[in-house]
């Protein structure tokens, strides 16, 4: 096999990248493209041998990367975002040939946000202190100790933005890492791997494993070197983690699947409210704060359904390589499979398709609205991950939060209101990891992100993140006791 491909002009290694070093498996496994199901190449397909060594790298490059002072580790992550900056055409052609999002999103919003996860995290790290305390005397001093090799598993549905998300803070903080890319989108790992080598990051601190997680996960999660796991992806894979660690009790942070709701009130701006819901449609739906249940109040439910419909309708679905483009293709045939399943059995349990409901030619799904669906029924309880939202009314605002709040997830809301009151009242009742009033996806760096029950555990972002990279120490120091001042 080949140890290269070419996509779209840009050789990516398709082995892994262990110790400084590329290294393949004995087999491979394909890589399709979503965009016309085309084999994009093989790539290395992990064993747990593999995994091992990844994991056995990290080990032995932590002492001295964690010995690294922060302003040279601070330095090493601005080069890499260097890297990544110098190469956004090549990094956002590759990741839509692999999962099939829009090109001009990867141009202009993930791959620069993908470099500000470097510099962000490098600053940060420079900033990260904490005020002493003291108590009779005593001195409390608090520091932030890098914890150790660190996994990181991600899913497919934004590769680097959300591999970058983990991988520049556990780096900053001074672990070292083994990344596990998602096989239905493997290659901007790679490329990653290629600019961390350029940048000047030592051999060993960065490993990048590929294949199939049910095939590599465990000899990850389970291996007692491992000091942290932090893993995107959805709830059925995160207990498999959760029960792999649990021998180890290695510390987890889980970002998982959403179901969040989009409340709209009939004193917003409705077309503000209506932009806010077709935008739910981003990324053929495949993105897990996507606000997909729409939440309206009964007396603006018509108005709003009628502008809703035009809007989306009016959406132009294809080549995501197109800049005309606003959806493109769902990422696997499987995927594709799952999102008609769940509609299909929606419509048999008595919803009305307003739009969409249907696959079309090659891998695309119509851009889907649901309606007459009870609270309970599994299209408004279950994760679809596609593009398919449900609609849903209510009469009080009592009501709204009732039926927001009425999943097992609590990852995000949104809010379209026009009275300041009602939002802060609305989103002191929510269960939601990140609540937007009258926005969506606007985020600072700074802040936590993570979700509430199903959602996830913990919550990454500014210290927080540091905080779950790090075993944090308290240093008591004593006032008196000392024989070398005066
Ligand atoms: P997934 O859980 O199937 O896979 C995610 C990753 O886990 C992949 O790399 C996969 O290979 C790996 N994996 C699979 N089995 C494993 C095992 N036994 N041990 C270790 N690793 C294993 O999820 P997906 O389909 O790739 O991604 C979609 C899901 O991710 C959705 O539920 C979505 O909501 C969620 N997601 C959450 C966030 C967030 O920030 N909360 C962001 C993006 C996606």
């Amino acid at each position: 096999m080949p140890d290269h491909i070419t996509v779209a002009g840009v050789t990516v290694d398709t082995r892994h990248w262990i110790g400084g070093q590329r290294l393949a498996s004995p087999g491979t496994f394909t890589d399709l493209s979503p965009i016309d199901g085309s084999v994009l190449g093989e790539i290395s397909r992990g064993t747990p041998a593999e995994a091992t060594a990844a994991v056995a790298a990290a080990k032995a490059a932590f002492p001295s990367w964690a010995a690294t002072p922060r302003a040279e580790r601070a330095r090493i992550l601005h080069a890499i975002a260097d890297g990544v900056e110098k190469r956004i055409e090549e990094l956002s052609i590759v990741e839509t040939s692999d999962n099939g999002a829009l090109l001009r999103s990867h141009r202009r919003g993930v791959m620069p946000r993908v470099a500000h996860n470097f510099r962000f995290f490098a600053d940060w790290l420079l900033k990260l202190e904490h005020e002493d305390f003291e108590t009779r005397g005593h001195t409390n001093h608090v520091s932030w100790d890098p914890a150790g090799p660190s996994v990181l598993i991600t899913p497919w549905n934004a590769p680097l933005m959300l591999a970058t998300w983990k991988v520049a803070p556990a780096l900053a903080a001074g672990n070292t890492v083994v990344l596990k890319p998602a096989e239905w989108s493997p290659l901007t790992a790679s490329l990653l791997a290629d600019i961390a080598a350029q940048a000047g990051l030592p051999a060993g601190v960065l490993n990048v494993v590929q294949g199939y997680g049910a095939e590599i996960g465990d000899a990850l999660t389970s291996h007692p070197d491992v000091r942290r796991i932090s893993f995107t992806g959805s709830v059925p894979t995160a207990r498999r983690i959760a029960a792999s660690a649990a021998p180890n009790l290695t510390p987890l942070s889980l970002e998982l699947g959403g179901k969040s709701p989009l409340l709209v009130f009939a004193d917003a701006d409705l077309d503000l409210a209506v932009d806010l819901a077709v935008e739910q449609y981003d990324n053929a739906g495949q993105v897990c704060l996507a606000a997909t249940r729409i939440l309206v109040e009964e007396s603006i439910a018509e108005e709003f359904t009628r502008r809703f419909v035009e809007k989306a309708t009016a959406l132009k679905q294809g080549d995501p390589r197109d800049e005309a483009t606003d959806i493109g293709p769902n990422i696997h045939p499987r995927q594709l499979e799952k999102i008609d399943g769940f509609v299909q059995r929606a419509v048999e349990a008595g919803a009305r398709v307003v739009i969409g409901g249907h696959r079309k030619e090659g891998q695309y799904y119509a851009p889907t609205l649901l309606t007459d669906v009870a609270q309970d029924s599994e299209i408004v309880q279950e994760e679809v991950f596609g593009p398919v939202l449900t609609l849903q009314t209510f009469a009080t605002e009592e009501e709204a939060v009732h039926l927001a709040n009425g999943t097992r997830f609590g990852l995000a809301a949104t809010l379209a209101t026009g009275d300041r009151e009602r939002a802060e009242r609305v989103s002191d009742q929510l269960v939601a990891g990140t609540v937007w009033v009258n926005c969506f996806f606007v985020r600072d760096l700074q802040a936590p992100f993570g979700g509430s029950r199903l959602s996830g555990v913990g919550r990454e972002g500014g210290t927080w993140s540091f905080d779950f990279y790090c075993d944090l120490k308290n240093t008591v120091t004593a006032p008196n006791g000392w024989n070398n001042h005066g």
